[in-house]
Order: C-alpha cells, then structure tokens, then sequence
C-alpha cells in the first residue's frame, strides 16, 4: 500500500488488488516502528493529528515469569491495523491509484516484457511492472512455484492469534510486553480507544496438541506464565472472538520471482519477536519505489531493476531477518529464555544492542 501510495504520487498509474475489503481487521501487533514516522508523514499520514500511544518501555518475561524491564529507545506507535490500512488506501486511491477491493488475483504472467494479471472473476489487467505484496502464504506463491515453498514444508509451522483488549484496569500507554510461553510468545501493546494489542504466535503443535482448541491452548500453555495469565483470563471471560491465522513460516524467500518485485513478507517473514514486519515492508517500498521510477523513465533495464532492487534488499534488510530468526530461536525455550533474560538482566548494553538489531533508521 505504501508503495501504491508514493508511485501514485508520482504521478505513475497503479492498479492495487486487495481481496478482502477495507476496513478489515489482520493479525498483527500493530506497533510500528518510529523509524517510519517521517516516512509516513511525508506521504501523508497525518500521524501529528492522530494522537497516538508512544511506547517508549518494554518488559520481557519467560514462560516462568522472569521479567526484565527495559527503556526502548527508538520506540514506536500503536495504530490499529483497521485504521491503518483504511487510511492507505484512501491516501493512494486520492493520489489516483486504483483499488480493486474484493479481488483476487489468481494468475501473474510475465510475457512478451509484459505482466498479464488474472482475477478471479475473470478480468486481466497488463502492466509493465508487477509487485507481489500479498503477505506470508497466498495462492500466487504456488502458482509461480517460489522455491521457498519446498523447504518450508519440512520447517517448523507456526499459527498466531490476536485479540483487542479492552483491559478493566487499562494498559500503560508507554509500554509494549513480551510474554514467553513454550514454544511461543505473546505481546501486548497499547492501540486508540483505549485498546490493548494482545497478538501472539505459538508452535502448531501446542494446538494440535490441544484439539485444535485455541481456548485449551491459552488454558493449558499460554496461561502458565503468571504475568500472561490476567491477560488471556480477561480476553476469555469477556468472551473476546480471537482471529487465528496458520500455516506460517520463516523460511528464507527470494525478492524477485518470475520478474514480480517481492516486498513486505511475500520478500521475507520476520519472526514478530523482532517487531517490525510492517517497518520492513515499508522500507523496502521506499527503496522499490525509486528504482521503480529510473525503470519506467528508461534510466534502468529490467535486469538492472531487478538486480539492484536485490541488491538494496539485501543490503537494509537481511541483517535483520537473520536477527530476527536467530532471536525467534532462543524464545519460546523455557530454560533458554530464562536464561537469556537472567543474562540480560545484568547486561543493559547488551539488551540495547538486541533491541537495536530489531529497528532500523529513520528514512
Ligand atoms: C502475531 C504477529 C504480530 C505482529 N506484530 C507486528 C508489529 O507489532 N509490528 C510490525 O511492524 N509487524 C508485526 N507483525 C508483522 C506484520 O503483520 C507483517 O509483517 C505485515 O502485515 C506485512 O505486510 P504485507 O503488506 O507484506 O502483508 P499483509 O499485511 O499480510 O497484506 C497482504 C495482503 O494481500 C492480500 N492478498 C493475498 N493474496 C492475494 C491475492 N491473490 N489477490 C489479492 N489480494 C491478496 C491479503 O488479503 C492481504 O491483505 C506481526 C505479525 C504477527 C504474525
């Protein structure tokens, strides 16, 4: 969306495809990073106005209840995804972008130096350059047969879960929470309206383990770390809907398959531990967007697009992910995060270099 955004702007005519429809509620922790906000500003997201919880604190526990308490120095905002998303997309279809809500694309063909898109009702739409946005797991991944769905069917499988809270003692504006359980972990944060984020991810196998019940999961599993526990009791007593979502991995995945431009998770997963999965892909749009602009005024080839898109990926993005990866790792693991968080306890300079792996810059 961000990227529809700055091409429209541009000037350049960009056709979104969404196939649900706007506003709709995702999966996500909805923090996002403060590296963006000048990013977001800039193209028009009235963020000054909006007044927004700043989280500037954050606490991490294991699955025993060991927590370290700790400033977040670059911190970040909490904005509901629904709010969000809605607001895109009104700011790209204003800048003339044209959003095809309610449409699934089903086929991305690149022929004759032209993509031909394919939606389910049928229509095609043809275009000089395709970006795939379509986020962790989507149709199009198989239809263009993108390697890293291979691998992943040997790799861990992961589902998450989210819920908004409205909390009876509230949530402290300024704080974002880590709660470790085994094999997952659950955030807390606060969103307007007096809102908290209760987004978690968790192993398939605790589900499976218990019936496929996401209710016995949190009962059996989440609610054994004490610090979670009011959290999950409240969201369950007040008989709060969660929305789940499967099937997610963190295999490795290439930005540029069959000449479509990768960004945002379809580019590459971030494990949520990390935090940034939305600052990722708004950077990565930011670096897309202007190479897009020196392709289509013939200042770039499409092999040069390609390459130096990769290239600039790599470069902003891959640190991160394999951070990301390598944190996602310890946590979950209940002696490992005790550990971990033991150690960090006495280590502040250490958990500052940690936190920092998980932000960028502002841009
Ligand atoms: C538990 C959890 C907590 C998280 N917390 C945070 C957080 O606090 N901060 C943060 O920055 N990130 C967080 N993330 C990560 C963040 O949610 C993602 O990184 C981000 O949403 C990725 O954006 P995207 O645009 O790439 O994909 P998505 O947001 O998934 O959007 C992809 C869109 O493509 C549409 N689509 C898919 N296929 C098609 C098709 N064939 N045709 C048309 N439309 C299609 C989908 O409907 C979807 O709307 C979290 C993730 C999880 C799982």
């Amino acid at each position: 969306m961000t990227l529809a955004v700055q091409l429209a702007q541009a000037g350049r005519r960009v056709v979104l495809f969404e196939k649900e429809t706007y506003p709709f509620h995702r999966v996500c922790g909805e923090y996002i990073s403060l590296e963006n906000y000048d990013f977001l500003c800039r193209i028009g997201v009235p963020l000054r106005e909006m007044n927004l919880p700043r989280m500037t604190r954050f606490t991490v526990s294991s699955p025993t209840g060991v927590a370290l308490h700790h400033p977040l120095d670059i911190g970040g905002i909490g904005i509901t995804r629904y709010e969000l998303d809605l607001l895109l997309a009104r700011l790209a279809a204003a800048h003339g972008a044209s959003i095809q809500e309610g449409t699934k694309v089903t086929d991305v063909v690149f022929a004759d130096d032209v993509f031909t898109l394919t939606t389910a009702a049928g229509a095609t739409v043809r275009a000089r350059t395709a970006c795939g946005a379509w986020g962790k797991h989507a149709n199009l991944d198989g239809k263009l047969r993108r390697p890293f769905l291979a691998s992943s069917q040997q790799g861990r499988q992961f589902v998450a879960v989210k819920y908004h809270l409205q909390l009876a003692g509230g949530f402290p504006q300024d704080l974002v929470e880590m709660h470790n359980f085994r094999d997952g972990y659950c955030g807390l944060s606060p969103v307007p309206g007096g809102l908290t984020n209760c987004s978690y991810i968790s192993d398939v196998r605790n589900l499976r383990a218990h019936g496929n019940s996401v209710a016995e999961m949190e009962r059996q599993v989440l609610m054994q770390n004490p610090l979670l526990r009011p959290y999950l009791e409240q969201a369950q007593r007040a008989g709060q809907a969660p929305i789940v979502i499967s099937q997610i991995t963190f295999r490795e995945r290439s930005t540029v398959d069959a000449h479509v431009l990768m960004l945002g998770d379809a580019a590459g997963t971030i494990a949520p531990l990390a935090g940034n999965g939305m600052s990722m892909g708004m950077n990565a749009s930011f670096l897309l967007h202007s190479l897009l602009l020196e392709f289509l005024e013939g200042r770039l080839s499409r092999a040069e697009l390609e390459q130096q898109y990769t290239q600039a990926w790599r470069n902003l993005l891959s640190l991160r992910i394999r951070a990301g990866r390598l944190i996602h790792q310890f946590f979950g693991r209940p002696a490992l995060t005790t550990l971990a968080i033991q150690a960090l306890k006495g280590l502040p300079g250490l958990t500052d270099q940690v936190l920092k792996l998980t932000h960028g810059k502002s841009y």
